[in-house]
């Protein structure tokens, strides 16, 4: 095991050593490429400047966010050798377990960052958006930490329907608006337009922001997708490098499921490093839900990050930001696009995608609790299938890989969906091809 005196010094920054480097972030109003200082209205400048920063290939996590990280890391390494039984492969499967932070899931590793660096600033009220409410109890943990007020705007159908989530942001202190709101314009427009709708990320990202340009000494924080999130989530693969190194393995697969891809670039990156500079040839697979499949099945396009269309455009894999997916339980992995720096590795060939079935998440979920014992997030579900087919795989051609998946949380808040799941009350949804032509076809060609 890691020691508490080994949590990582340095995040990693994959895009120093990235060829191709991701393409600039666009204003849409003039078409030119952003500059740091394009973002500093509305994020903290150390993390607009991280999200420009293509040169520096370690950047220091600073005292008082490590004093933090503290409190739950370094996370374990495990071996799944339970899950090995059961599927009698020669595979040896290990995964990095996020699910010990206090929230239960790995994004509190950029909340903490975020809130300090805010702030570090003298800001004193931040914004954010939440779905499935992982992101918004971590941001109200760390928010409360630092001495700052948070609002979270959360899509309405979780707000109604995940009442414990909501109820943990409040407990941490945060305010909790169910989106859409009243309190916007954007929001207003939604409510205007279609009065019964349950909301989206889109549309909570768009309130938001809106929010936080609008209010003095209030930033706006998110919680995936942008450069510098999946940078500090690297902390998750600075780890595991030197854990897998311990356990005297090196992975020949790492899997994720895929929001953002803030887990994923979180594991894979500090991996990465070595695939660029040729020492090594690991597979990374990303696997998102087959009901929002913008890695396997969008198009490279620049794309708004929200419905709105506040946000700078992104160079990304993406089903148009119009896309609203189904209501699957992965309520995390229910966004459009895939961010900057994953769409460029993907295009280059450099990281992989699947996309997988609700049921076949939940089945996995369920043999993964009865073997292991944790019982994961509908989210991590998804890579613990991929895991799961990867293995049977290897042992059909009788190979032995080494693989590595990350446990982004655990599903302790979400045992409505693992009923509905054993009532027999749960679908798979496809996307058809002519849904996915149709909104991306109206997005602005750029490049
Ligand atoms: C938010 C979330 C995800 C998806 O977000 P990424 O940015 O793609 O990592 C995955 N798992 C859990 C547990 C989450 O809370």
């Amino acid at each position: 095991m890691l020691s508490e005196c080994d949590i990582p010094k340095y995040w990693y920054n994959v895009i120093a050593d990235m060829t191709n480097k991701p393409l600039p972030l666009i204003n849409p109003g003039t078409k030119q490429p952003l500059k740091a200082e394009d973002l500093y209205p509305l994020f903290a400048k150390a993390c607009a400047d991280q999200e420009m920063n293509y040169t520096d290939r370690f950047i220091d996590i600073p005292d008082e966010v490590r004093d933090m990280y503290r409190i739950y890391r370094p996370t374990p390494l495990v071996r799944a050798t339970g899950l090995e039984q059961a599927l009698d492969t020669p595979a040896h499967i290990y995964f990095k377990n996020e699910s010990v932070s206090p929230v239960g899931s790995h994004k509190l590793n950029s909340a903490i960052a975020q809130a300090f660096y805010c702030k570090a600033e003298g800001v004193t009220n931040i914004t954010t958006e939440t779905g499935a409410g992982q992101w918004g109890a971590a941001l109200s943990l760390a928010a409360k930490h630092f001495g700052l007020e948070l609002a979270v705007y959360m899509v309405k159908i979780s707000y109604n329907q995940k009442p414990y989530r909501r109820s943990i942001m409040q407990t941490y202190g945060a305010e909790v608006i169910a989106s859409p709101s009243m309190s916007t314009k954007a929001g207003r427009k939604v409510i205007t337009e279609r009065p019964n709708y349950q909301g989206s990320l889109g549309t909570a990202i768009s309130e938001a922001v809106e929010l936080a340009m609008q209010t003095p000494n209030c930033k706006y924080v998110l919680g995936s997708v942008l450069n510098h999130v999946a940078l500090h989530q690297t902390v998750i693969g600075m780890e595991a490098e030197k854990q897998m190194e311990m356990a005297g393995e090196y992975p020949d697969v790492i899997i994720a499921c895929f929001g953002g891809g803030s887990n994923f670039s979180g594991l894979s990156f500090p991996f990465l490093r070595h695939n660029l500079s040729g020492e090594k040839q690991t597979r990374f697979i990303a696997a998102e839900p087959e009901s929002c499949p913008k890695l396997t099945r969008g198009v490279f396009q620049y794309d708004f990050g929200d419905e709105a269309g506040y946000t700078p455009l992104i160079p990304m894999y993406t089903l148009g930001h119009d896309f609203s997916p189904a209501n699957i339980h992965a309520g995390g992995l229910r966004y459009h696009g895939g961010g900057a720096i994953i769409s460029q590795l993907k295009r280059d060939n450099l990281v992989d995608a699947v996309d997988i079935p609700q049921l076949e998440s939940f089945k996995a979920a369920a043999l993964f609790a009865r073997t292991e014992g944790i019982i994961p997030a509908p989210e991590s579900s998804h890579a613990i299938a991929a895991t799961i087919r990867e293995a049977l795989r290897a042992k059909v051609e009788g190979r032995a890989p080494v693989i590595l998946f990350n446990l982004s949380g655990h599903g302790l808040i979400d045992m409505s969906a693992y009923d509905r799941y054993f009532a027999n009350d749960l679908s798979d949804y496809h996307v058809s091809d002519d849904e996915i032509i149709a909104l991306t076809s109206k997005l602005e060609k750029i490049v």
